[in-house]
C-alpha cells in the first residue's frame, strides 16, 4: 500500500514515510492510493473481536510493512490501561435508534487520545523503517487541549521528548494544571508571553530555521510536529467508525448490513473525514451530518459548494471546533475528484482569495452523502440540558452540538433512522459551561467546577481531572517569544 500527495498523484511514498514526513514536500496531505475494501462478514468478524483486535483488523490493511506482531505491541500499548474502561470507545444508548460513541476516556478525556495515543508509537516505528539515526523532538503550540494530549501520548516513549508551549494566561486554569503536571521523564512545558498566535507563530519560525537544524543534528535531534493531518493521526480514527457499528449491531438494534448515520461535531475536519473513509471501505454508513458551530464556514460549504474562509471568527463554548479553515477537507476533496491538479487549483485559491468554489460534480456527489449544520452556543446549552433532563446523559458542549444537529436533522426529514453521535470531550472538561447549561451559573473557578459538576450531577469525576491541584507542578518556565528557540535549544542540550 502507497501514499501520494493529494497535490501530485505521481510521488508515491511508503506508509513509514508518509507519517515521518506528515506534510507532503508541495504542502499537500499524504493520501492511500487505494482504500481497501471490507465485505459484510468481514466487518462482523470485526464484531466478535475487542477493541484491540478491531485496530489490528483496520490499520493492518494499510500498514502492510509492519509486522503483525509489531502492530499488535503497539496498539496493546496504545489502547490498554491508559483508557478507563476495557472498551475504549463505548456506545452508549440514549434511546433504541440513538447512541452516543465516546471517546473521552483516554487520559485527557477528550477525542484526541484516540489518535494521539497511537501516533507516537507509528512514529518511532516508521522512522526507524526510513533508517532515521537521530532522535526526534516534538514542538507543539497548544491552545490547551492539543499539547495535554500530546504530551500524554508521548511521555516516556523511548527516542523522543516533547516541549509545549502555550499562551501565558492565555488557557485555562485546568488547562493549565493538566499540562504542569505532566509526568514523564521526556517531557517540557514552556509558557509563552502572549497569546496562542504568538506561540504558534514562534514553533513555526523555529521549524523554518534551517541554521538551528543543522545544530541540531549535529547533536542528534530533528524536530516535529505531532499535527493533526499526519496520517498517523487519522488512520486510528477508522477504526473507531467501524467499532461503533459493530457494537450498534452487537446491541440488536440495527442488523449487520443496516445503514447507520453519523453525526460529528467538526473543527479541522479530521474526525469526520475518518468516517467517509469508513464508508468508502464498505462500512454501511448512511448520512455524515457534520456539526459546526457559529464558526460555520464548512455548513455553508456543504449547503452550496463554496469554501470561504473571509468571515467574522467567534470564540464559542465549544472552543476545540472554532476554526476558519479545516485542514483536511482537502483530502475529501481529493477523495471525491481524484484530481490533483483540481485539488491544486482550489487550494491555491484558498491561499490566495480564502475562497474556492468546488465544481458541480464535486457538489453533487457531497451533496448526496453529507449534511452540513451550525449550532449557536444558546442552542448548543439548551440541548446539554434537555437531554439530560429528558434522558438523564450528560453532554459536553461539543458533542451537544452534533446532538443538536441530530434533532434538526430528523426533524427536517422526518425520519428517524438509527444514528450515533460522536461524542468527543468528557463534560468536565468544560465544566464551566455545562454547568450554566444546567442552570447553575456560579462564581467558582478553576478545580472547584470539577467538584461541583460531579456534586449537581451525581457523576464521577474522571481520574484524570480528579485531584489535580494536589498533584506535584513540575514545570513553571516562562519565555518571551524570542526567546523560544533558545527553550528548544536548552531542553535538547
Ligand atoms: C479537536 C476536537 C474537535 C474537532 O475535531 P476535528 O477532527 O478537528 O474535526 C471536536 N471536539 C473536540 C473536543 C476536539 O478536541
Amino acid at each position: 500500500m502507497l501514499y501520494f500527495s493529494t497535490r501530485n498523484s505521481n510521488a508515491k511514498v511508503t506508509a513509514s514515510e508518509a507519517i515521518s514526513r506528515g506534510l507532503a514536500p508541495d504542502g499537500g496531505l499524504y493520501v492511500p492510493e487505494t482504500l481497501p475494501q471490507l465485505t459484510l462478514d468481514d466487518i462482523k468478524a470485526l464484531g466478535k473481536t475487542d477493541y484491540r483486535g478491531r485496530a489490528l483488523g483496520i490499520m493492518r490493511l494499510f500498514l502492510d510493512e509492519f509486522e503483525e506482531d509489531e502492530l499488535k505491541t503497539m496498539i496493546a500499548k496504545a489502547y490498554g490501561d491508559n483508557f478507563d474502561t476495557p472498551d475504549t470507545a463505548p456506545l452508549h444508548f440514549v434511546d433504541g435508534k440513538t447512541a452516543v460513541l465516546e471517546l473521552w476516556h483516554g487520559p485527557t478525556c477528550a477525542f484526541k487520545d484516540m489518535a494521539l495515543q497511537m501516533l507516537p508509537h507509528l512514529l518511532t516505528a516508521s522512522l526507524k523503517k526510513c533508517g532515521e539515526k537521530r532522535k526526534v523532538c516534538i514542538l507543539v503550540a497548544t491552545s490547551g487541549d492539543t499539547g495535554k494530549a500530546a504530551l500524554e501520548g508521548f511521555a516516556d516513549v523511548e527516542d523522543t521528548k516533547i516541549l509545549v508551549f502555550y499562551p501565558h494566561n492565555g488557557v485555562s486554569d485546568v488547562q493549565k494544571l493538566q499540562m504542569i503536571t505532566q509526568t514523564g521523564n521526556n517531557v517540557s512545558v514552556a509558557a509563552v508571553r502572549g497569546n496562542f498566535d504568538d506561540a504558534q507563530t514562534g514553533v513555526k519560525q523555529i521549524f523554518a530555521d534551517k541554521d538551528f537544524a543543522g545544530e541540531l543534528s549535529v547533536k542528534g535531534w530533528f524536530l516535529s510536529s505531532a499535527n493533526s493531518i499526519n496520517w498517523g493521526r487519522l488512520l486510528p480514527q477508522i477504526v473507531y467508525y467501524f467499532s461503533a457499528y459493530c457494537d450498534f449491531a452487537n446491541s440488536g438494534r440495527i442488523e449487520y448490513g443496516d445503514a447507520l448515520d453519523f453525526v460529528v461535531p467538526t473543527g479541522n475536519f479530521g474526525n469526520i473525514l475518518a468516517c467517509w473513509y469508513a464508508k468508502n471501505m464498505g462500512l454501511p454508513v448512511g448520512k455524515l451530518i457534520c456539526a459546526s458551530n457559529q464558526n460555520n464556514v464548512l455548513a455553508d460549504f456543504f449547503e452550496r459548494g463554496v469554501y470561504d474562509r473571509n468571515r467574522k471568527f467567534y470564540t464559542t463554548i465549544s472552543p476545540s471546533m472554532d476554526i476558519l479553515v479545516s485542514s483536511n477537507l482537502e483530502r475529501l476533496i481529493y477523495s471525491v475528484c481524484k484530481s490533483s491538479d483540481e485539488v491544486s487549483g482550489y487550494m491555491s485559491q484558498l491561499s490566495k482569495t480564502g475562497r474556492y468554489e468546488v465544481s458541480g460534480e464535486i457538489k453533487s456527489v457531497i451533496s448526496e452523502y453529507f449534511v452540513g449544520g451550525y449550532c449557536t452556543d444558546e442552542d448548543t446549552k439548551k440541548t446539554i440540558g434537555s437531554v439530560y433532563a429528558e434522558n438523564g446523559y450528560l453532554m459536553d458542549t461539543h458533542t451537544a452540538v452534533a446532538y443538536k444537529k441530530l434533532i434538526d436533522y430528523r426533524a427536517s426529514e422526518g425520519n428517524s433512522a438509527a444514528a450515533v453521535v460522536v461524542s468527543t470531550a468528557s463534560p468536565y472538561k468544560f465544566c464551566d459551561s455545562v454547568l450554566s447549561a444546567l442552570g447553575r451559573d456560579n462564581a467558582a473557578s478553576g478545580t472547584q467546577l470539577i467538584e461541583m459538576l460531579s456534586e449537581v450531577t451525581g457523576t464521577k469525576v474522571p481520574k484524570p481531572l480528579a485531584g489535580l491541584d494536589r498533584r506535584e507542578k513540575r514545570f513553571d518556565l516562562v519565555v518571551d517569544k524570542q526567546d523560544m528557540k533558545a527553550a528548544v535549544a536548552d531542553f535538547l542540550k
